[in-house]
């Protein structure tokens, strides 16, 4: 019987805090079934106490030189680094990721974020701005107060730190709640912050459901929100926020295109849609789950697709030779299978995988449809798991309309060896997030996000900063002033 519960479900004002009169949250480890922990849902007065603390810190905080609060999250920073090992064992406990994904990918780039913005906060300026005889304006780049983070299942740590990092560089305090279903990471990054010197009530951490978010984003103390989660619910959340013109960040789903032409190099393409399809048990916002191949080079991406997918070592997501882990949840599982129920239903062509594995736990094979239509399910909704779409296509302006015929934005690849089409392919893509013979890359340096229903703002790279921080201006006179009367 694995032990990961946590000292307590909340972390506020630089402490952990316990009230059980709140919901129990089982936490379940996907590779097994097994209860690991309980959490307890935030009660109205966790849910003060965070904020107030948030409140109650941020003046202080933003008045720190961002020198001072960037040499914090430096430190913090490098403390997750030193225990990759034992933050990459929590995240493969709380989501079933293989350790040899977690290891790499999370922690890590959780300390990236960490690390960039804490380099980048000494240098937050506003500017001057000349105006006639001696006149000028100067602008002041100010925190925005207390942001609120909210957090999908897939990516615990590296979401928090996605999202406390360029708050925090700003001047900005924060409450952030992971989803329900991934309780334990956000909770070592705010003990990770507070160890490396971040004042209490600058980082706060509290559990819940879906109202526990709600309330968050309707308190009128809070200034922004920044969601990471599916379309329906940032439609409303970004509505709630709306209401009290906050400041958002929506970082959502998706059903992005990545098109391999006939030219491609065949075993790059099939790295790509793997990259793009299977990590994380497919359970990443940007895949690009509608593979279309053009017709030439079909038979032999789906052959090699095939035989590259039978490499996969499935199973106990601890063992570093395992690359593919279980689903996060049986309830994410079933809505998994209903997808591969109606592809068979609407006449795909099952390629690959699609059935569960007879041992414990929410495995999935990784599943390939070919022969897929643009009007199929499969083809139109977000999956979140390991099903790969094959659609053929003949011409570059035929794909191109079929790629953006989608209500979603977030991403899209194209693997071709000709360079000239490759621009003008992602010029024409309609994503916020472009690849060009690779996939799902997302380093800190990059802007990140997506355009339509995928979302609104941009996480990552120096552009988010412009999305945790305002711009106060401030004219000065130094001539003589005059008015009509
Ligand atoms: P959900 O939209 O179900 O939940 C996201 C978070 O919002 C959870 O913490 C959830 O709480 C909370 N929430 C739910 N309702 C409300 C509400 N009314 N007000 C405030 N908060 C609320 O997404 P999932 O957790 O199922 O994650 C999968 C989705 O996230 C996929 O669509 C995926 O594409 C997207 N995603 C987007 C990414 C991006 O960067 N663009 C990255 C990763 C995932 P709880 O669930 O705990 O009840």
């Amino acid at each position: 019987m694995i032990d990961a519960a946590p000292i307590a479900s909340h972390f506020i004002n630089g402490e952990y805090v316990e009230d059980k009169d709140g919901t129990p949250i089982p936490v379940v480890y996907p590779a097994t079934g097994e209860v690991i922990a309980t959490v307890y849902s935030a009660t109205p007065t966790i849910i003060e106490k965070a904020l107030a603390a948030a409140k109650a810190a941020q003046a202080e905080w933003a008045a720190m030189t961002g020198t001072e609060r960037g040499r914090i999250l430096r430190r913090a920073a490098d403390i997750m680094r030193q225990r990759n090992h034992d933050l990459s064992v929590l995240e493969t406990l709380d989501t079933g990721k293989p350790y040899q994904e977690t290891s790499l990918a999370d922690a890590t780039s959780g300390a990236d974020a960490l690390e960039y913005f804490g380099g980048l906060s000494g240098s937050l300026t506003g500017e001057h701005i000349p105006l006639a005889d001696g006149d000028f304006v100067y602008t002041r780049r100010e925190a925005l107060g207390v942001c609120v983070g909210i957090g999908a299942w897939n990516y615990p740590t590296q979401i928090a730190c996605w999202k406390a990092a360029p708050a925090l560089a700003c001047g900005n305090t924060s409450v952030f709640k992971p989803s329900e279903t991934t309780p334990l990471c956000a909770l070592k990054v705010a003990e990770i912050l507070v160890e490396a010197g971040a004042p209490p009530g600058v980082f706060n951490v509290i559990q819940g459901l879906g109202e526990v978010g709600a309330a968050l984003v309707t308190d009128p103390r809070v200034a922004k929100v920044s969601l990471t989660g599916s379309v329906p619910t940032g439609k409303k959340v970004y509505a709630a926020a709306a209401a009290e013109m906050k400041h958002v960040t929506m970082e959502l789903g998706g059903k992005s295109p990545l098109i391999i032409f006939d030219d491609a190099d065949v075993e790059a393409a099939v790295s790509g849609a793997i990259l793009g399809n299977f990590y994380s048990s497919g359970q990443v916002c940007s895949n690009g789950t509608r593979v279309f191949v053009q017709k030439g080079i079909k038979a032999a991406f789906l052959k090699r697709l095939s035989e590259r997918l039978a490499n996969a070592v499935i199973g106990d997501p601890m063992d570093p030779e395992t690359s593919f882990g279980p689903m996060v949840s049986e309830a994410q599982r079933a809505i998994v299978e209903s997808y591969i129920e109606k592809g068979k239903a609407e006449g795909a062509t099952l390629s690959y995988g699609g059935n569960r594995l007879d041992r414990k736990g929410f495995f999935l094979e990784p599943t390939v449809f070919s022969d897929v239509t643009d009007d199929m399910t499969i083809a139109r909704e977000e999956i979140f798991g390991p099903v790969l779409s094959v659609l053929d296509f003949d011409t570059e302006a035929e794909v191109m309309a079929r790629a953006n015929a989608t209500e979603f934005g977030l991403a899209a690849g194209v693997f071709t060896k000709d360079l000239t089409r490759a621009h003008r392919v992602v010029a024409g893509f309609e994503a916020g997030t472009c690849y060009i013979n690779t996939y799902n890359d997302a380093p800190v340096e990059a802007p990140f996000g997506g355009s339509k229903l995928s979302g609104v703002g941009r996480e990552n790279s120096k552009a988010a900063i412009e999305h945790y921080s305002e711009l106060k201006t401030v004219y000065v006179r130094l001539s003589q002033l005059e008015a009509p009367f």
